[in-house]
């Protein structure tokens, strides 16, 4: 099968399928979601409350790194030329830092598509280094792009692996080039230097939306315990949520005023797996850096399932969480609003994909067929042989001749289906990204990423302030599940 809308247009209607909100604004569940048996809703802050502004905030990254290389680590100069390419790459994406390539697996970690540097790769380049199998990502050398902070990193890479192929910058090799961009990346976001530049224009960068203080009120006013959970540090918490938060409500002047507990510094993923001592900030009651899990549900009398954590980083806040905390997880996904937007804006050529799939499948099994009967009819002439008479030996090699033209015509009509069918797919795919697809699938697979999601999220949407148009006590439901076969029966039902 080529035709990876089959999926979309084949799916049994859901039962909240009349619900009247524009799919950007809904609150998609993976898992059945009652509200009203939770008791506390953890944040993220960064990628989450705060929705950063796009690709400027990536850029200020890459700008930022690629001036520590050339300043700190003797790197050409040549890299502070390189424009940044906001479409280079895209969450999901998984670095090969030992190959200097870029890579998009489907659920299976097979690499379906990848770069070397900035250049595509070829199938038959791609089959050569990882071929069919399956890969490991936790292996050494690779890093996944899990959240929106890592697409510059990737970027810069493969830029800086184009500069040691053309000799234009020195380094060992690719691995050593992947490390120096880690600790660019790293330093930058540590220094202090960008998140000054963020909160000094902050205006520009960290855009408002009313319906956030509006969100969060409803959950807090209908008996939630609301908490912040991030890696950042106090300060900059501080201003951004200040920025965001402060004064949108005369009944909570202060960002602090929305949450019961607030953790800063919180070391995730480390969060949910030791258990470092969680240290009180000074001046604030409600306010810590660090701590682990069992701390926290103690702090907040609620454990496990009666936790809902929101962010939008897949491993650090939603695998880990699920897995080791048992928390009830929402993946924020803010690239899902360009998505559907696409998904719509190529409704039709989507339908003229499964009309074509159709057909060609049709085809194809009439060619097998007819392919059949000449197979028979050569069968025959071999058996009956000597005991045909001469007219009836002509009839049988007429008809099969005819068998032989049909079937060739057939599989004529299937290559040319196949090939419009390639042809649409691939300019749909490029559509929404020229160099990966869709973030979600890749030709009639879904990704790793998709993958990802569907095992650790509860539910995903594209901006927290979604939040708002659910009923704290309502019962989110997810699709109900169904086999291959049990389909047909729901869409005729
Ligand atoms: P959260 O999403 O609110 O948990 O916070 C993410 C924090 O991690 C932000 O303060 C980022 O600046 C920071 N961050 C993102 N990537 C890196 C990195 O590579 N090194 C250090 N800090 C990072
Ligand atoms: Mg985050």
């Amino acid at each position: 099968m080529t035709a990876w809308d089959l999926a979309f247009l084949a799916a049994p209607p859901t039962l909240e399928a009349d619900d009247r909100l524009p799919p950007a604004n809904k609150l998609y569940a993976l898992r059945t979601l009652p509200m009203g048996e939770i008791k506390a809703v953890g944040f993220d802050m960064d990628h989450t409350l705060a929705r950063y502004r796009s690709p400027e905030i990536d850029e200020l990254a890459f700008k930022k790194s690629a001036r520590l290389l050339v300043r700190d680590r003797g790197y050409s100069p040549w890299l502070l030329e390189i424009e940044y390419d906001p479409a280079f790459a895209m969450r999901g994406l998984v670095l090969d830092g030992l190959r200097g390539n870029l890579l998009k697996l489907n659920r299976e970690r097979q690499v379906v598509r990848a770069c070397h540097g900035s250049q595509a790769m070829s199938r038959p380049e791609l089959d050569a280094v990882y071929s069919r199998r399956r890969l490991s990502t936790a292996a050494k050398g690779f890093r996944s792009i899990d959240t929106l902070f890592e697409l510059p990193e990737s970027h810069l890479y493969a830029r800086m692996v184009d500069g040691l192929d053309r000799g234009l910058l020195r380094a060992e090799n690719y691995i050593e080039l992947f490390h120096d961009v880690r600790w660019a990346i790293d330093t930058a976001h540590r220094n202090g230097e960008m998140k000054a530049e963020i909160l000094q224009h902050r205006d520009f960068f960290i855009p408002r939306e009313p319906l956030l203080a509006l969100a969060l009120d409803r959950l807090k006013r209908e008996g939630k315990k609301l908490f912040l959970l991030t890696n950042s540090d106090w300060s900059f918490t501080d201003g951004v949520l200040g920025h965001l938060l402060n004064g949108q409500d005369e009944a909570r002047p202060h960002w602090t005023d929305y949450f019961d507990l607030m953790v800063v510094s919180s070391r995730k993923p480390l969060f949910f797996t030791d258990s470092p001592e969680a240290v009180a900030l000074g001046g604030h009651p409600h306010v810590f850096c660090g701590g682990h899990t069992a701390w926290l549900e103690a702090q907040l009398q609620a454990e496990g399932e009666q936790i809902l954590y929101v962010g939008d980083h897949i491993y650090g806040d939603v695998l880990r969480s699920k897995k080791n905390a048992s928390w009830r997880t929402l993946l924020l996904v803010p690239e899902l609003e360009r998505e559907l937007k696409l998904l719509e804006a190529k409704g039709h050529d989507l339908r003229e994909l499964f009309r074509l799939e159709t057909g060609r499948r049709r085809v194809q099994r009439r060619a097998s067929v007819i392919q059949d009967q000449w197979k028979r009819n050569r069968a025959r002439r071999y058996v009956l042989g000597l005991r045909l008479s001469t007219e009836a030996m002509a009839a049988l090699d007429h008809e099969a001749s005819q068998l032989a033209a049909s079937a060739e015509a057939l599989r004529q009509r299937v290559d040319l289906l196949s090939l419009e069918i390639s042809g649409l797919l691939s300019a749909v795919e490029a559509a929404f990204n020229p160099m990966w697809g869709p973030i979600f699938r890749d030709r009639d697979e879904q990704t790793r990423f998709a993958d990802q999601i569907q095992q650790f999220a509860c539910a995903y949407t594209g901006r927290v302030e979604n939040l708002y148009m659910v009923d704290p006590r309502s019962t989110v439901y997810a699709p109900v599940p169904t086999l291959p076969h049990e389909r047909r029966e729901m869409v005729r039902g």
